[in-house]
């Protein structure tokens, strides 16, 4: 079993201890919001490769969901993970509750204009102070050497990257990419509020992104016309309710009207009352 802390200073002491040693430990984190999958895994499995520890946080953070949205109902399960992180061979899991990690509701606002205030940002306001504040506070309470992030959430990946640079905070952040299901679908723990049809219509998102891939293969590099070719596939789809963007930029999520090799697609579509997020890079590779 990995060793479970459910306080910061406990934690801070075992890394401390074990940083103190003088045999130059390295240490993988890996931030979680639990209910683990494949997608996890794979963080997981590249931090155990890379490190000679990994710690594993498992918290929901309050402070990234806004209201109305499915903080209440998201997918909880602290015997599983714990189950599947000894699988994986997690060394450490840092699993603390709301009263340890906000005794007092966080006063700081970080924003990154440009950045935080697009996409995911507009649509979720303050969806990434939320995040970029748990991830601070959990970059000091692990001080891992090396963080890992999906490609799945590829904005606050930019966000986290942006952070990390401008703050010069002592992290390697490394990129993972997004695993899928076998159907295409992004492994997501918010998968599971899917019904069985909605199951079936959320992985035409996945075949959107080919869909415009193949029209850029084939020579069409116009922006809107792609983005339009992805919003009326999806709306074709019984149970694609509502989109809340179609986007195309380049690789540091600047929109584009001209696509080219290396720009991703984003996109965040209603599936029943389900929002899923997914992106994609664009590429001449097939598929
Ligand atoms: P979450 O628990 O959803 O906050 O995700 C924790 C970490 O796992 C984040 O860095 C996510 O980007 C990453 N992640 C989630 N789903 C996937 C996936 N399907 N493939 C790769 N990474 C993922």
């Amino acid at each position: 079993m990995p060793r479970l802390f459910r306080r910061i200073k406990e934690i801070r002491g075992f890394i401390k201890d074990i940083k103190c040693g003088g045999n130059n430990v390295s240490v993988g984190f890996v931030p979680t919001m639990g209910y683990l999958h494949e997608g996890h895994l794979e963080l997981i499995r590249l931090s155990k490769l890379q490190n000679d520890l990994t710690v594993v946080s498992i918290y929901v953070n309050p402070l990234q969901f806004g209201e109305g949205e499915d903080l209440d109902r998201y997918p909880r399960d602290l015997d599983r993970d714990l189950a599947l992180c000894e699988e994986a061979g997690v060394d450490v899991v840092f699993a603390p509750d709301d009263e340890e990690m906000y005794p007092e509701h966080p006063n700081v606002k970080i924003e990154i204009p440009g950045l935080t205030d697009r996409l995911e940002g507009l649509y979720r306001p303050g969806h990434f102070n939320g995040v970029a504040i748990v991830v601070l506070k959990l970059f000091n309470i692990v001080q891992p050497n090396k963080a890992y992030f999906g490609e799945k959430d590829y904005q606050q990946l930019k966000v986290v990257e942006r952070l990390v640079k401008d703050l010069a905070i002592p992290v390697e952040t490394i990129p993972v990419p997004t695993v899928r299901e076998k159907d295409g679908l992004a492994c997501s723990s918010r998968n599971v509020y899917l019904s069985p049809e909605e199951r079936q219509s959320a992985s035409s998102i996945y075949r959107s992104f080919l869909l415009a891939q193949k029209l850029f293969q084939s020579g069409n590099t116009d922006a809107e016309t792609l983005k339009q070719a992805i919003r009326e596939f999806l709306l074709k789809h019984p149970h694609v309710r509502k989109i809340d963007y179609v986007e195309i930029t380049d690789e540091n999520l600047n929109p584009v009207n001209e696509v080219k090799e290396g720009d991703r697609i984003l996109v965040a579509v209603f599936v029943g009352n389900t929002r899923l997020i997914d992106n994609w890079r664009i590429s001449h590779e097939k598929v």
